[in-house]
């Protein structure tokens, strides 16, 4: 396991839709953490009302904004790259302006987004060790597990063990590189196109590419796994 980025993580400046704490009560606790988190969003929800600087309306608005955005997105995202190489050099080299361009999107962040390839000899996992940090604006909300200690402590120790928890089983040969995400990089997973998917169309691909494949945790599903499109 090498970890390829390692970013300085300051939390100020953060995207996530729910409080962040610096010092939670009971990092070793999943239950009184996620008891903490709603104590405190509570208190900063009434707090931003409160005072003026956003109100209910508008933050309703923004987690119904939060809510419509699916891996449904990146799985579109996915499936053009491994059909069009064009598309796929200018998605590693500028990922969000060659995503706004391509899909007639307007996702405007401060955040810095890189996607990263696996290939054959290459695997991608994404963690955020201090807490949740995830490339929200194309997957969406995170999965509770993404979001738990258990996770987050162990894939960067143990990663092929924790990946072989998920169903994945890579070869030895296989290099397994972890990225650390922070409060201003949010990584996606490229993942390798699955054999014998040539010829697929766009859909069909896009079908194949799970949200677990963009955080690295799975592969996408088979060939032969191709859900009924016709
Ligand atoms: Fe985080």
């Amino acid at each position: 396991m090498s970890s390829s980025h390692s970013h300085h993580h300051d939390h100020h400046d953060h995207d996530h839709d729910h409080a962040h704490p610096h010092s939670p009560p009971a990092p070793d606790d999943d239950d009184q953490y996620d008891r903490y988190e709603v104590l405190l969003q509570t208190a900063i929800r009434e707090l931003l009302d409160e005072k003026g600087i956003i109100t209910a309306d508008a933050l309703h608005r923004q987690i119904d904004y939060q809510d419509s955005l699916t891996p449904a997105i990146g799985g579109k995202i996915v499936a053009k790259a491994w059909l069009d190489p064009v598309f796929k050099k200018k998605l590693l080299a500028d990922p969000l302006k060659t995503i706004n361009e391509s899909f007639e999107l307007d996702i405007t962040t401060p955040l810095d987004l890189v996607v990263l390839e696996n290939t054959p000899t290459v695997h991608n996992v994404v963690v955020c060790t201090l807490c949740s940090c995830y490339p929200r604006m194309l997957l969406g909300i995170p999965p509770a597990w993404y979001k738990s200690i258990d996770y987050r402590s162990r894939v960067v120790v143990e990663p092929r063990k924790v990946l072989a928890e998920f169903g994945t089983h890579l070869p030895d040969d296989v290099e397994v590189r972890v990225s650390d995400s922070t409060a201003d990089l949010r990584f996606l997973v490229l993942p390798y196109q699955p054999a014998g998917t040539e010829g697929f169309s766009e859909a069909e691909l896009a079908a194949l590419v799970t949200r677990d494949s963009m955080i690295g945790t799975s592969l996408p599903l088979s060939a032969a796994s191709t859900p009924a499109l016709a």
